[in-house]
C-alpha cells in the first residue's frame, strides 16, 4: 500500500485521538522523526509517498503508542525549550509547563556569572536550558538516580554545552563544600500525592513514581529541599520550585517559614499555579 505524508498524518491523527489530546502534534512528531525532516517539510511535501521502510517504522511506533505508552519513551526523544533531549523510562518526560520555571530562573539570576544548581535534574532539561541561555554561568545538575545522571551527561554532550556538569546526589549531598555560595537553586521535584487519581491517567502511568510521587500530601520532598537549600544559597540567592496547582499557598508558606523573603507564586501558560520562589535573606 502506498500513502502520502498528508494522508498518513490525517489517519494517524484520528487514531491518536483515542490516547492523547495532542493527536495533531504527536502525528507530526512521529512523521518528522521517521523522515528526519522538520514540520515545515511535512507541510510543503504533503504529496510525497512514504517508502515501505518509513511506513513500517511508523506503524511500529503507532502500535506502541496506541497501547498508551508515551511517545517520548517510544522515540527515546522529546522536545524541551528549543532543543531535543534523549529521554528514558527512568526519568520524567520534560513538560512544556516546566519552561515557566526556566524563565523565572533566568529572570532572577542577575547579570553576573552565577553558580546555578538543578535538584532532581532527570534528563537534564532545566539545567541544559539554563546552561544554554547563560553560557557565562556554571550549572550543576544533581540526581539520586545514576541512570538519570548518565542520561543528562549524554544530553549535555549532544547539545555541546560545556558550562554544566551532572553529579550523583541525594538532593543537596554533593554540594558539600559549596556552603552559602550557590546563587540560584531550581527544582522540579516529585510533588504528587500517592492517592491522586491523575497518576492513573495517560503518560504518567508509564513514568517513574520516584520522579512523581512524594509523601505528606506530595510535599515531603519540597520540604526537604527547602530545609537543605538554606545551607547552600548565598545571601540574596534564590530558590525556585515547581509544584502542583493546588500547592502554591503551602509551598509559599513553607518558604516563608524557612526564612525566605520576597516569596511569590506564579502560574504556567495553562493558567495553573505552577512555581513558587523566594530570596534567601
Ligand atoms: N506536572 C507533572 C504532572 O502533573 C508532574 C511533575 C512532577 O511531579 N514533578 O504530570
Amino acid at each position: 500500500m502506498s500513502i502520502c505524508i498528508t494522508a498518513w498524518l490525517l489517519q494517524a491523527k484520528q487514531q491518536l485521538a483515542a490516547v492523547t489530546h495532542e493527536a495533531n502534534v504527536e502525528a507530526k512528531y512521529c512523521c518528522s522523526f521517521v523522515l528526519q525532516q522538520s514540520n515545515t517539510y511535512l507541510y510543503t511535501h504533503g504529496d510525497q509517498q512514504l517508502t515501505p521502510e518509513q511506513l513500517l517504522q511508523l506503524q511500529t511506533i503507532m502500535q506502541r503508542r496506541l497501547t498508551g505508552e508515551p511517545l517520548a519513551y517510544i522515540l527515546r526523544q522529546w522536545h524541551f525549550w528549543d532543543f531535543e533531549l534523549e529521554v528514558a523510562p527512568a526519568t520524567l518526560i520534560p513538560r512544556a509547563d516546566t519552561e515557566v520555571l526556566v524563565e523565572k530562573a533566568l529572570a532572577l539570576v542577575g547579570p553576573d556569572p552565577a553558580h546555578i544548581v538543578d535538584l532532581g535534574t532527570g534528563t537534564g532539561a532545566i539545567a541544559l536550558a539554563l546552561a544554554k541561555e547563560r553560557p557565562d554561568c556554571q550549572v550543576t545538575g544533581l540526581d539520586r538516580q545514576m541512570d538519570a545522571v548518565d542520561l543528562a551527561i549524554r544530553n549535555a554532550e549532544r547539545l555541546q554545552l560545556r558550562n554544566c556538569r551532572f553529579l550523583y546526589s541525594d538532593w543537596c549531598t554533593a554540594l558539600v563544600g559549596s556552603e552559602q555560595s550557590v546563587d540560584l537553586i531550581v527544582s522540579n521535584p516529585p510533588y504528587i500525592d500517592v492517592t491522586d487519581p491523575h497518576l492513573a491517567c495517560g503518560d504518567v502511568r508509564f513514568e517513574p513514581a520516584s520522579a512523581l510521587v512524594a509523601a505528606n500530601e506530595g510535599l515531603a520532598d519540597i520540604q526537604q529541599i527547602i530545609s537543605q537549600c538554606t545551607g547552600y544559597l548565598r545571601s540574596g540567592g534564590w530558590l525556585v520550585l515547581e509544584h502542583g496547582y493546588q500547592q502554591a499557598e503551602q509551598v509559599a508558606s513553607l518558604l516563608t517559614q524557612a526564612g525566605f523573603a520576597q516569596v511569590e507564586s506564579e502560574k504556567d501558560y495553562g493558567g495553573q499555579w505552577r512555581i513558587s520562589f523566594g530570596r534567601w535573606h
